[in-house]
């Protein structure tokens, strides 16, 4: 299979890898079995975070007897030196492997995150520490705000960038992307299907890949999933008039604003699973399903009227979505 370099690192991976934020989300049997199927398909580079629940246990268990075969990357919401040492190595008894080829500060997400990582006590200084130690191999930072990352990355302190790229947000090849470039950081790509809602998959995979240095990584949770996502790495084609047309009637029709499923919103002191009320509420409203919707929605224990309005969510959310607002429609529709 083709395989890319990740700038600096002089990783070389395959375009498509594997974004294991959905294992958490899959029994330990369904989670043996896509990594099992991802590492058989020649997917070679792997992406988690200590933040996606189980997800780093999963890996340790399922894939580290294969440890050879990939590259491993995780990241960590730690903001300070101490805390990152300590998630640093919770990662690699998680994943039960003695060296992570890189580790990622996660979701910078305001100026303040980027001021107390750069600290001298903040976790970039722990990450310097344990790649010394040979415990990680290269150092990457991860976010939503393209302003920010541009000023961490001239900062000339980071091998990679994680940023979502995709059909419907294309911020990231203004200046980011085109910068990490010409400094010779890797660019990766999370939500290039935007956490699973852009449905033309091959034509959004093949959007991503015409851009030959950079790497995307698709969540993946079903077996099938991943021969349909390699696929467009065989003779890859790049996209007609008319294919483009079809992705950019797609990215209108879903919006800016809608819900990318990563979780980061979570916990709700309600015990709302926020996330899902979305995402029924997008398949009530614009995909119709007026009577299985509601029959699903009945069945879970924490609903949208169940929301006290704290706001918790909306500071953790990396797009700004107002989800109380949203909240609000998802209980007049859904109740
Ligand atoms: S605003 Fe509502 S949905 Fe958000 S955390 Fe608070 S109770 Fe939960
Ligand atoms: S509301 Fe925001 S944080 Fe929560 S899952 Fe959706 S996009 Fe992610």
């Amino acid at each position: 299979m083709e395989k890319r370099s990740l700038g600096r690192t002089g990783l070389m991976v395959t375009p498509i890898s594997f974004g294991a934020l959905p294992v958490q989300r899959c029994t330990f049997g369904e989670a043996g079995a896509v990594l099992q199927a991802a590492l058989d398909a020649g997917i070679n580079f792997i992406d988690t975070a200590r933040a996606y629940t189980d997800s780093e246990e999963k890996i340790g268990r399922y894939a580290a007897s294969r440890r050879k075969e990939f590259y491993l990357a995780t990241k960590s919401l730690a903001r300070t030196r101490e805390a990152m040492l300590m998630d640093i190595d919770t990662s690699l008894q998680m994943m039960r492997t003695d060296y992570i080829d890189l580790y990622q500060i996660h979701n910078i997400k305001v100026e303040q995150d980027l001021n107390a990582v750069m600290a001298p006590s903040g976790a970039l200084a722990a990450l310097k520490e344990a790649k010394a130690a040979g415990k990680i191999r290269h150092i990457g930072i991860t976010g939503h705000n393209f302003g920010l990352l541009v000023q961490a990355l001239k900062s000339n302190q980071f091998d990679t960038v994680q940023a979502p790229f995709n059909c419907v947000e294309q911020g990231a090849l203004t200046e980011l992307f085109p910068l990490a470039r010409s400094m010779d950081i890797g660019c990766i790509v999370m939500k290039p299907l935007g956490g699973g809602l852009i449905e033309s998959a091959d034509l959004a995979l093949r959007f991503i890949l015409e851009n030959d240095y950079l790497v995307a990584i698709p969540g993946m949770d079903r077996v099938e999933q991943i021969a349909a996502n390699l696929s467009v790495t065989r003779d890859f084609q790049p996209l007609s008039a008319a294919e483009k047309a079809k992705l950019k009637a797609e990215a209108e029709a879903l919006g800016p604003n809608f819900c990318r499923r990563c979780g980061y919103c979570l916990p709700c002191p309600q015990g709302i699973d926020i996330p899902t009320m979305f995402i029924f509420h997008l398949q009530y409203v614009k995909y119709g399903l007026k009577t299985a919707i509601p029959d699903r929605y009945a069945g879970l224990k924490a609903k949208a009227s169940a929301c006290v309005e704290c706001g918790e969510c909306e500071t953790r959310c990396p797009y700004n979505l107002p989800i109380r607002q949203r909240m609000k429609q998802v209980a007049a529709d859904l109740g």
